[in-house]
């Protein structure tokens, strides 16, 4: 099985090193690869709710009776990820509310007891294996180094009784879980846990790529997002694109270490509608939008950081978040347009912060405005638009505004088909709503 997968190839790219290719015609929703998980971890919050072992969502899971903290279908779920668990289990008893250790910790243990249990190239490394997945150590500044050594003094501290952790377990091998480690997301876009998927990894980045990562379960599915012809690079986005190329490759840089030059990035095309400012008899200064813009990343990187903190020490009352929110919109307001993307993504959060505090009305005045801008900004089959889609159908359902509920189902549905193809579990569970309705 070495090397060889149907309809796609590894080759050189030009000027990005290796990459992946298709080797026949594609269309627009089709399947080109799906991949296990080479390992993967449940995320602690999401226990109760998803099985440890296969992901499904389901009510009535049946709980380890040992450690009472991790769910499964049933016991051949519980005996299949037992070798995984058993790093856990005990430890968490033992530790009781001190057990913290990050997710990617959680991974790279996982790791480490998969390859001593798996000699042989797994099925998740046709094309790619995971020691050739890219670490990028060298590039990394102090703030990245610390929280790596955090991660492997936390395998020490709660992994250490059911690991061998090699004396010198090099820093690289931790950076390049984390440097490639994949997150798995509900078709909400809720963090459900992190896995390796080598032979995705393979695949390089672009703000307008051809294929979309989406998840069955613990697999990876990677879907075109275009006709595609023999010889086509397959690219996929690491980020989120609605930002203006200034901030998206500032992203790229600082988690993945490189520059971005795809064609958005070389021709900057939907910048300045992602910029725009308000209109108003006379012409905003240059002046007063670069300030606004330096106000703007302060804002987003102030409120994620209160989020963050509010989530773990519940420190800030949802309604300061809200009034953050609120705040930076009327400041930004004065300069830039609604349909700006800080102001979109203030109002995302907003959503958020009332949806958190069951506010319907609050939530779906935000949504509806964000789906009129969403929708111009983002490419055609966007999951930041269908998860978006989906939350307003959810909200409309519970205030019984039944035929807007399904409007937005509808809507989510085709964005979906093409994205999780029409088999998948959450397409079948939405025509079961819209049948109930
Ligand atoms: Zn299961
Ligand atoms: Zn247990
Ligand atoms: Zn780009």
């Amino acid at each position: 099985m070495t090397g060889i997968m149907e309809g796609v190839e590894r080759f050189d790219s030009p000027g990005k090193g290796r990459g992946l290719r298709v080797t026949r015609a594609f269309q627009v929703g089709e399947l080109l690869l799906s991949s296990q998980a080479y390992s993967y971890v449940l995320s602690v919050k999401e226990r109760g709710e998803h099985c440890e072992s296969c992901f499904t969502r389901k009510k009535s899971l049946a709980r380890c009776g040992k450690c009472k903290k991790a769910f499964y279908c049933d016991v051949k779920c519980q005996k299949g990820d037992w070798a995984m668990h058993r790093l856990e289990c005990s430890a968490m008893n033992a530790f009781g509310e001190k057990w913290c250790p990050s997710e990617i910790t959680r991974l790279v243990a996982r790791i480490l007891t998969k390859k001593k249990m798996q000699k042989d190239r797994c099925a998740s490394e046709k094309l790619l294996l995971l020691g050739e997945m890219q670490s990028h150590t060298e590039d990394m500044d102090n703030e990245r180094r610390e929280t790596m050594e955090a991660d492997v003094a936390g395998l020490h501290q709660f992994f250490s009784k059911h690991l061998e952790i090699p004396d010198l377990l090099p820093l690289s091998f931790v950076r390049q879980v984390a440097c490639n480690g994949f997150t798995i997301e509900d078709e909400e876009l809720s963090h459900l846990g992190t896995a390796v998927y080598p032979d995705v990894a393979l695949i390089n980045h672009s703000c307008r790529p051809s294929v979309i990562v989406t998840y069955s379960g613990t697999s990876a599915h990677v879907r075109a997002l275009r006709d595609m012809k023999p010889g086509d690079e397959v690219l996929i986005s690491y980020i989120d694109v609605l930002y203006p190329t200034e901030d998206r490759n500032n992203r790229l840089r600082e988690s993945y270490y490189f520059t971005c030059q795809c064609e958005e990035c070389e021709s900057r095309s939907m910048d300045q509608a992602k910029l725009k400012a308000r209109k108003r008899s006379e012409p905003i200064e240059p002046e007063a939008i670069s300030n606004m813009v330096r106000y703007a990343r302060k804002c987003i990187r102030e409120f994620r950081v209160f989020k963050n903190t509010s989530h773990i020490l519940h420190l800030t009352p949802a309604s300061t978040l809200l009034e953050m929110c609120e705040q930076s919109l009327d400041e930004m307001g004065a300069v830039f347009d609604d349909s700006n993307v800080y102001m979109l993504h203030m109002m995302y959060q907003a959503m958020g912060v009332c949806l958190y505090m069951q506010d319907p009305d609050g939530a779906i005045r935000y949504g509806e405005k964000i789906a009129k801008y969403y929708r111009k900004l983002y490419p055609a089959y966007s999951l930041n638009l269908s998860s978006l889609y989906l939350k307003l159908g959810r909200l409309y359902f519970g205030m019984e505004r039944n035929a807007e509920c399904i409007g937005m189902l509808k809507k989510a549905k085709a964005i979906m088909e093409v994205t999780h193809g029409k088999e998948h579990f959450y397409l079948t569970e939405l025509d079961r709503q819209m049948k109930e309705m």
